[in-house]
């Protein structure tokens, strides 16, 4: 065995050095990009590279990390800390590293858009509209317009945004996007069109953006001869993760601020592209190395640290089915005797209690519960197990599944603390006002039209002629909009502040207040991590926290839990024992989409990002009989299901196979003495006799 190294670049294989030692101390750094399997060190390879640049004299403040989720950027600036404090040591200057500029795209849009907004003529107290807002805002413009009255079979407002943010994130024509995605819309091209101008008006007239306008307008900015070198200017150097589900605009956004692509840095798979549905493309691997003005470096890394020699084998064997792909050899040293495994199992309720009894089994057997996850297609999947997790009291956690954000009193709070950031905003001051007793849709739009037309918003809320029964309560609204408006940094206390007088409200609307009101407690301390009003805003709603206290679990009062996640949210994570639910056909690939022969693609790539993600164990459930939560007017149903046709006949020979008996049955299987024979039929016929 090697003896351990004080060098945490001893580590490292000849690939992953070539990618951390590019260019070092070169005048200019060529752009870079390393394609690579899964578990190949892609991600570990980043953090070593941005340690690297520290050591090496870059200045932490100019390095840019772009991730795929802002929990992404935390684990990959701590990593690269880790590194940091064995080359310097614990104490120093570099005893904690913290990157700034690491986040998500969308988060560190929403930040250059409010820095440069004087210079793109943005007025800089905007608000971001999650998707259910811009989704609603959608449907109100749509029922302006007149379209909403045109005829039945008019798109959804959800089928609007999905087609409207799919042009702007491909940058394809209308035309081109319909005719690919949703040819069931085509005949409605002239009034789509229509409406979307009629919804760009009005995310401007209400100082809104939704979340591809982060994108879009940083785009906008990057492609100006005069703002894209400012922005490039700002940042050495460019890393990018996960780059597989990048889009066509934040390519452009990369290549709008670096043309030359100094000091850009990208890793990817192509075979983990899970992000088609909304418009990230494979090509942005495949052109990136002639998109800059010089030509990119390529590193490939074939060696696989994390699964052993049974997991890779079977997840190779999944992923070689696909159509098209680059060709890349994994090879591991983790030798193991146990396969991964595919369980038969008659439905999902005994899914759910094997997969119970398994965790435990494993955790007796040594594996913490946070080292093993349960991963599944839809967040709706899991639901028989969450039941079955609280019943053993096996604390879990969710990725994935219900949000934060979509609990009607945590939109409540949000909406009075936005519409107070941006009076103009009329989703949240719809929403914010009627929690007032006696104001109903008439008044709000009332107020809102008085508010859009005022100078000063908080003299229109407090002159504002609320009917009688509500002015006791308007008094109060508008006693706490005016402190809200009134500005000086008093964060988090606004928030507080906000709370209490949710309160009543609360205990008057909900049944559950205490159980809600403990989700705003959560909420205020999110809040408190954060210096101002806007910067909490604009990152609850781009990357908010998953999970509810009133998520379907017991209290965590232990660090140890199991992960409960679905599988576009465990993108880049492992663990040593990985379950994955519904491996059926309809499940995965899922019956959902149009069953073009690329979204199946997709799918099969989506199992091979699941499968990838166990490092000693992987065991794959299949249950017999599974329920399908359908659209509205169909109703819910069983299926009976087929193992996914993925893993195709000749692919057995990757997996063990066990068919499991449910309890009463294995009950039933106590061994009988041989001679004992009871002939019931006999003795029932003999009993009429
Ligand atoms: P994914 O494609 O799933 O995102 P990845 O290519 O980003 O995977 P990492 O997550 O960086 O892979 O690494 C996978 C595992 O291998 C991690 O546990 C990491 O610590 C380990 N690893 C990576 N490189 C080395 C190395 N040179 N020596 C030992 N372990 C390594
Ligand atoms: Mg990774």
């Amino acid at each position: 065995a090697v003896p351990p190294s004080d060098d945490p670049f001893a580590s490292l294989n000849a690939g992953q050095r070539a990618a951390v030692e590019h260019d070092i101390g070169a005048a200019s750094v060529r752009p870079l990009l390393v394609v690579a399997g899964a578990g190949s060190g892609k991600t570990n390879t980043l953090a070593h590279r941005v340690a690297r640049l520290i050591q090496s004299g870059a200045d932490p403040q100019r390095i840019l990390l772009l991730t795929f989720s802002r929990r992404a950027a935390g684990e990959l600036s701590q990593r690269a800390s880790g590194v940091l404090q064995r080359l310097f040591g614990g104490g120093g200057a570099h005893g904690q590293l913290t990157l700034p500029w690491a986040g998500t795209f969308h988060a560190i849009g929403a930040r250059l858009l409010r820095e440069y907004a004087g210079s793109i003529g943005l007025d800089p107290s905007f608000t971001i509209h999650d998707r259910g807002d811009a989704e609603d805002l959608m449907g109100l413009v749509r029922h302006e317009t007149g379209l909403s009255g045109l005829e039945k079979r008019f798109p959804l407002k959800g089928t609007c945004l999905s087609i409207y943010s799919r042009v702007v994130n491909t940058r394809d024509s209308l035309a081109a996007v319909l005719q690919a995605s949703f040819p069931w819309c085509r005949e409605w091209e002239a009034q789509l069109k229509t409406l979307f101008g009629a919804y760009v008006d009005a995310k401007q007239e209400q100082n809104v953006l939704d979340y591809d306008d982060l994108l879009l307008f940083w785009a906008e900015m990057a492609a100006d001869p005069a703002l894209g070198p400012v922005l490039g200017s700002l940042f050495d150097h460019v890393l990018v993760d996960e780059y597989q589900d990048t889009n066509r605009l934040q390519a452009d956004i990369i290549a709008g601020m670096k043309p030359d692509g100094a000091g850009v840095m990208a890793v990817g798979d192509d075979a983990q592209s899970i992000y088609a549905f909304r418009g990230a493309t494979v090509r942005n691997i495949l052109d990136f190395p002639k998109r800059f003005t010089q030509p990119a470096e390529l590193v490939t890394l074939e060696r696989n640290y994390r699964s052993t020699q049974p997991i890779l084998d079977a997840s190779n064997a999944v992923i070689a089915g696909a159509r098209e792909r680059f060709a890349k050899n994994l090879w591991t040293d983790r030798e193991s005797g146990i396969k991964p495994c595919l369980v038969l199992i008659p439905d999902e309720a005994e899914q759910a209690r094997w997969v119970c009894r398994r965790i435990l089994a494993q955790r007796e057997a040594g594996i913490a519960l946070r080292a093993q996850a349960v991963l599944f297609r839809a967040a709706s999947h899991s639901a028989a197990l969450e039941l079955e997790l609280m019943r053993r009291n096996i604390p879990f956690v969710k990725f994935g599944g219900l949000k934060f954000l979509e609990a009607a009193h945590i939109k409540d709070v949000l909406a009075v603390l936005r519409f107070a950031q941006n009076p103009s905003g009329r989703m949240a001051g719809f929403r914010a006002v009627q929690l007032i007793p006696g104001i109903g849709p008439a008044s709000a739009t009332r107020l809102l039209d008085a508010v859009g037309e005022a100078t000063d918003a908080a003299a229109a809320v407090e002159a504002f002629g609320a009917p009688a029964r509500s002015a006791a309560d308007w008094a109060a609204f508008g006693a706490l909009y005016r402190r809200l408006r009134t500005p000086g940094l008093r964060w988090p206390a606004d928030i507080e502040l906000v709370k209490q007088w949710y309160q009543p409200h609360l205990e008057r609307m909900h049944d559950d207040a205490a159980v809600r009101a403990a989700d705003l407690e959560q909420l205020v301390q999110l809040a408190a991590g954060h210096g101002t009003r806007e910067s909490f805003l604009a990152e609850i709603t781009l990357d908010p926290p998953e999970a509810t206290s009133d998520r379907a679990g017991p209290p965590l009062l232990d660090e140890d839990y199991v992960i409960l996640s679905t599988i576009h949210s465990s993108k880049g994570q492992e663990w040593s024992a990985v379950y994955l639910l519904n491996v059926v056909d309809g499940c995965i690939p899922s019956d959902m989409g149009t069953g073009s022969q690329d979204e199946i693609e997709e799918e099969r790539r989506l199992l091979y990002v699941a499968m990838t993600r166990a490092k000693d164990h992987l065991e794959l459930v299949v249950p017999h009989r599974f329920f399908v939560k359908q659209q509205a007017q169909l109703g819910d149903r069983h299926m009976y299901a087929a193992r996914t046709r993925f893993i195709t006949p000749a692919m057995l020979k990757h997996f063990e196979e066990s068919a499991w008996l449910d309890a009463a049955q294995q009950q039933l299987r106590k061994p009988v003495p041989e001679n004992v024979r009871v002939l019931v039929r006999e003795r029932a016929r003999n009993a009429w006799k």
